[in-house]
C-alpha cells in the first residue's frame, strides 16, 4: 500500500474518531426500555378502555354506532335491556356482549369518535403482544374500567 494510501486512511480514521467524540457527550435519544420509557402524547390511541361513570354504571349504551364506524370491522356488539330494578347503564340498553378484535384494529380511533356516550376510548397501554390468536380478541370484561377506582382516561 503507498504511503498516500495510508495517509488517507488516517485522515479518514481520524474524522470517524472526531464524530464518534463529538456525540459521546450527548445525550443518548434511546432509553432503555421497558425499565424505561418515553412520555406519550396524550392524544396516543393505544389499547381500547370501555368507561364508567362516576357513580360506576357504564357508560355503553350498546347503540353498536362503534361498531357501525369501524372501518376494519373489529368490534362486535350484542345489546340487552336493562333490568329496571338493576340497570347497569343510564339507557335503556347495555352491552351484554362488547369485543375488539386488535388483530383486525387499524387504532385510527373512528369509535371512540362515533360514540354518543364516550364509553369506548383509546388508552395508552402500547404493550398488547401475546402468543395465542384468541388473546387478541378483548371482552368486555377485560375492556371494562374498575368500579374503583373509577378511572377516567379521556379528560372531559
Ligand atoms: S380504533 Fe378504528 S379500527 Fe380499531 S376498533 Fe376503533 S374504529 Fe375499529
Ligand atoms: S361503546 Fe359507545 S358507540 Fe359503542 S355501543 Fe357502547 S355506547 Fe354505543
Amino acid at each position: 500500500m503507498a504511503l498516500t494510501d495510508i495517509l488517507k486512511d488516517a485522515v479518514e480514521l481520524g474524522k470517524a474518531m472526531g464524530v464518534t467524540l463529538r456525540h459521546l457527550r450527548e445525550r443518548p435519544v434511546t432509553v432503555e426500555y421497558p425499565r424505561d420509557s418515553v412520555p406519550l402524547y396524550p392524544r396516543f390511541r393505544g389499547r381500547h378502555e370501555l368507561r364508567r361513570y362516576e357513580n360506576g354504571m357504564e357508560r355503553c349504551i350498546g347503540c353498536m354506532l362503534c361498531e357501525a364506524a369501524c372501518p376494519t370491522g373489529a368490534i362486535y356488539v350484542e345489546a340487552d335491556e336493562n333490568d329496571p330494578h338493576n340497570p347497569l347503564s343510564p339507557g335503556e340498553r347495555h352491552a351484554k356482549v362488547y369485543e375488539v378484535n386488535l388483530l383486525r384494529c387499524i387504532f385510527c380511533g373512528d369509535c371512540e369518535e362515533a360514540c354518543p356516550t364516550e364509553a369506548i376510548v383509546l388508552g395508552h397501554e402500547f404493550a398488547l403482544a401475546d402468543y395465542e390468536r384468541r388473546d387478541f380478541i378483548l371482552t368486555k370484561e377485560e375492556l371494562l374500567n374498575p368500579t374503583e377506582p373509577n378511572v377516567i382516561i379521556r379528560p372531559e
